[in-house]
């Protein structure tokens, strides 16, 4: 991954000696810039980064998801989409490239036009060589919209700030410099060590994913560390509490027209889901999870108990002052993040909003989701998969085709005898929505029965 291009990060740290720990960092934009990203990458961007570095990811069973999408028989799905949840684009956009260090191997500069010359007034690109034009050419030819410009992204330039071993992006004040230096015990100076510390982009992703599995990255990562909690089990089931506001604002925006129901087939003396029974709506719902940024997520999960310190990064950057923003609408893109444009399909019951066009008047971008070649007037608000059709989903979110003798070996698996089967069907809205969303975030496992069971 490391690009050799891009130029690491030199950074002061204060280490307690005694207990050989990062006390706090203080840097300049250029990190605290690549800090505030992380909150901008899509879910799908973060296991695929993780995958191709056989890094082990923390994440819940969203990676099952993941998984799930790349083994399904690409039949299953209406358009050329894989790639959409595979390789999301950053709803932010080109402007993450600005970012001194960008982990994300996705250049967000980069989309595609077709080699018919009538097709492009308008001019119309797509973000993918897979999408078809309406000509019934594929949209295969690079174009590159933005140059790259090594700047300020989120926060202003000259500022200082200072980030605690949990990720914390803090004010650079003396009370609360002396606050972290009070709370590590480091009182005097024989136990204080000025560190200096030159990052580079190999650091910069392990601080991500040990984000996810450890209370102090810093320490781990600087002070090569090994995270105590890393291999730990999960918690498992767990209580999942959320933004009670986006609850309301999603019911404000969906429509329960289109009810999704499943069938869980439920283990009675263990009270678990051994698997669930579910229609394209239901996988279009889970898969769509993966083009969600990690900031979505954060903001959804109200005291989830995360094993990692993530959700305090996404607290404090929330709380930072809004003078040490470059602009409101910086801080809206990583406080409030959204999905690119044509990347949602309608009526989603999380009330998603899409990303304005990052293009603006330049270009139209074409919706991976429609599918030319088959009709131009093909509905691409139906999601990621052809209907009807039916799908298995294990507790921890392994999507597969229907299949009884798979659901057999499940049970089998699992120790659960026929017997001890019952089925039962649920009702999946808004706050099922979320709580799935959440729990496959946070859960290693029984994501289904911490939502339709334990609440
Ligand atoms: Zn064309």
């Amino acid at each position: 991954m490391a690009d050799e291009s891009l130029n690491n990060i030199s950074l002061k740290a204060l280490v307690n000696k005694g207990s050989n720990r990062v006390i706090f960092i203080e840097s300049g934009h250029e990190f605290i810039d690549v800090l505030i990203s992380f909150l901008t990458l899509p879910m799908g961007t973060i296991i695929k980064l993780a995958r191709n570095h056989s890094a082990p990811l923390g994440i819940g069973c969203m990676k099952n998801l993941y998984a799930s999408v790349k083994d399904i028989d690409v039949q299953h799905f209406r358009t050329n989409c894989w790639d959409m949840l595979l390789s999301p684009r950053n709803g932010a956009g080109p402007i993450v490239e600005n970012l001194e260090m960008n982990i994300d191997d996705c250049d967000n500069t980069r989309f595609f036009r077709c080699s018919n010359g009538p097709c492009w007034t308008p001019t119309r690109l797509s973000y993918y060589n897979t999408v078809p034009c309406r000509c019934g050419n594929l949209m295969n030819i690079a174009v590159d919209v933005y140059a790259k410009a090594g700047h300020e992204v989120f926060v202003k330039g000259p500022v200082r700030l200072i980030i605690s071993d949990d990720l914390q992006v803090l004010p650079p004040e003396t009370s609360v410099s002396s606050s972290l230096l009070k709370k590590a015990g480091a009182m005097d100076s024989n136990t204080i060590e000025e560190l200096s510390l030159d990052i580079g982009a190999d650091e910069v992703f392990n601080l991500l994913m040990c984000s996810f599995v450890s209370k102090t990255p810093l320490t781990d990562i600087f002070l090569k560390r090994r995270p105590r909690s890393m291999f730990n089990k999960n918690i498992g089931t767990q209580q999942i509490s959320i933004n009670s506001r986006m609850i309301e604002e999603a019911r404000n925006m969906y429509s329960e027209a289109n009810e999704i129901f499943v069938k869980l087939i439920v283990s009675k003396s263990k009270n678990v889901v051994c698997y669930a029974e579910a229609g394209e709506d239901f996988v279009n719902l889970l898969f769509s999870f993966l083009m969600l940024p990690l900031g979505f997520i954060l903001k959804a999960a109200r005291d989830v108990c995360l094993k990692g310190c993530i959700d305090r990064l996404y607290k404090s950057v929330r709380n930072l002052d809004g003078r040490l923003w470059k602009s409101d609408t910086r801080k809206e893109l990583v406080v409030r993040p959204k999905p690119s444009p044509g990347f949602c399909y309608q009526n989603h019951p999380l009330g998603i909003e899409e990303a304005s066009n990052v293009l603006g008047d330049q270009a139209e971008i074409v919706d991976p989701l429609s599918q030319y070649y088959e009709d131009e007037n093909e509905d691409s608000s139906l999601g990621f998969l052809k209907g009807p059709a039916m799908f298995m989903v294990t507790d921890s979110l392994v999507v597969s085709s229907i299949s009884p003798i798979l659901g057999l070996s499940v049970l089998n698996d699992m120790n659960v005898p026929i017997t001890d089967v019952e089925v039962q069907t649920v009702h999946v809205g808004v706050e099922e929505a979320f709580g799935l969303l959440v729990a496959s975030f946070g859960c290693e496992s029984a994501a289904l029965t911490s939502v339709f069971l334990r609440r």
